[in-house]
């Protein structure tokens, strides 16, 4: 591997569980991950479960699994849940520092200053009635039985940062909305709960959609607020569909358990979502460690790249084409094709496009073969001239050469012939390979017609 190129990064991935990992947050989270192995840092996983209506613990377990399948490993596991005290704290701090202030309006009178401020062509930012509250207005509304939501007060300053992505981003704080951090029932919501647990966890680096840029800006303030310097950020192009659509719409066809459970191998996820939106081509890599190395946040732009379900599937053939078999011979029995040996594993690979498909292969070997007759004659005569066993590598090209000089017949319909014969399709992988495999028995019966 190539020697740490930047100092090292302690990033995290952050999913809240509340759906099944799709290629978008697979993407945020192997980007983290690369990001934290190529420097030589550290990488953690923490769920952001205080959402705690939506979220489920078969989410959060599903999620761990996914990531283990993917060859992802974490040095550190949190979930915010387990974390509340540490919000709390932060809560009181930014109160006695002025900076969250308590809010009583509902989520009606809300909507309706929100949609006056739109209709006048305004930006929709909370207008701060609140904090013209005086105690005695508190009091009142409390005594009516008014709970407080309570709201972060945006700083009116500029807020700027060089995104790994981006480049330089620019916002004043004066145009985002002060955002609500606490809410009724005092849970705290997502913006305090990342940024305490980011300060916290001493994380280096963030890595998230660009759906999270504005979140960013504040988040800045934020952590400012608490007394921290904020991390560094980079955040990636949201992904297209092959259409160039927003994957949104079909995420469901696109999580990481769907492409699994139709065949599709980690590294082949890995190898495309590795690339996409970078400058490197797209090509199979057998390992994490290739990606790693080839890692760089240089290399990724701006604009927003398709994932195209199709590629993953070639990408998927070609990296079948070139495992080893060590890397499958478990797999491999856990089909049932315990016999398939190394030998044999290289004659069936060339032709899979997902590793299921050699059990299929294999059973042109084993059998039963409904054999296909194109030519009697020369299949009779082809069977006259099997040779006894042993059979090795050499037998194909032997006996062929022995059917051609008998019968004058060569190329494409003598294999053709023989193909259909032994294996009762018109493709396949190469006989050479097969032939001693299927062995001397079943030839004879197949060449004469007979399933075996
Ligand atoms: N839970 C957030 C998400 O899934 C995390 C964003 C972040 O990385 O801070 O979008």
């Amino acid at each position: 591997m190539s020697p740490p190129m930047t100092d090292p990064i302690v990033t995290r991935f952050a999913p809240s569980p509340t759906g099944l990992l799709h290629v978008g947050n697979v993407r945020t989270a192997l980007v983290c991950w690369l990001a934290a192995r190529a420097s030589g840092g550290r990488f953690l996983l923490r769920l952001d479960d205080t959402d705690t209506e939506r979220g489920s613990p078969e989410f959060a377990a599903a999620i761990e699994q996914d990531l283990r399948w993917l060859g992802l490993d974490w040095d550190g596991f949190a979930r915010q849940s387990d974390r509340t005290d540490r919000y709390r704290a932060a809560q009181d701090r930014l109160k006695a520092a002025g900076r969250l202030y308590p809010c009583y309006e509902t989520a009606e009178e809300l909507e309706l200053k929100r949609k006056s401020l739109l209709a006048r062509g305004l930006p929709p930012l909370y207008d701060r009635a609140a904090l013209a509250l005086t105690d005695a207005d508190r009091a009142r509304l409390e005594a009516e039985g008014h709970r407080p939501h309570w709201r972060f007060k945006m700083a009116d300053a500029p807020i700027e940062w060089d995104d790994k992505v981006r480049g330089r981003v620019h916002f004043n704080g004066r145009d985002i909305s002060d955002p609500v951090l606490v809410r009724e029932d005092g849970r705290a919501l997502y913006h305090i709960g990342s940024v305490v647990d980011d300060i916290d966890m001493g994380i280096t680096l963030v890595v998230r959609g660009e759906d999270h840029v504005a979140n960013t800006a504040m988040h800045i303030q934020l952590a400012e607020a608490l007394g921290a310097a904020p991390p560094a950020y980079a955040h990636t192009s949201l992904i297209a569909d092959a259409e160039g659509h927003g994957l949104s719409k079909r995420l469901g066809s696109l999580s990481l358990r769907s492409l699994r459970e139709q065949g599709i191998e980690p590294m082949a996820v890995t190898s495309l979502l590795a690339k996409l939106g970078t400058s490197d081509p797209v090509e199979p890599r057998l390992s994490l460690d290739q990606l790693v190395a080839e890692f760089d946040f240089a290399k990724f732009s701006r604009t927003i790249p398709r994932f195209d379900p199709a590629e993953l599937e070639r990408l998927n053939g070609r990296i079948l084409h070139e495992m080893p078999y060590a890397a499958v011979r478990d797999r491999l029995a856990a089909l049932g094709l315990g016999a398939v040996d190394e030998s044999a594993w290289a004659v069936l690979r060339p032709n899979l496009q997902r590793l299921e498909d050699a059990v299929d292969w294999w059973r042109v070997v084993t059998g039963p073969v409904t054999p296909v007759v194109a030519d009697a004659a020369l299949l009779s005569a082809a069977a006259e001239l099997l040779p006894p066993e042993p059979w090795g590598d050499a037998t194909w090209g032997e006996w062929t050469a022995a059917v051609r000089e008998r019968t004058g017949v060569k190329g494409k319909p003598l294999f053709l012939t023989l193909r259909l014969a032994l294996t009762g399709r018109d493709h396949g992988p190469e006989l050479r390979g097969l032939l001693p495999r299927i062995g001397r028995e079943r030839s004879l019966a197949r060449l004469s017609g007979r399933v075996a």
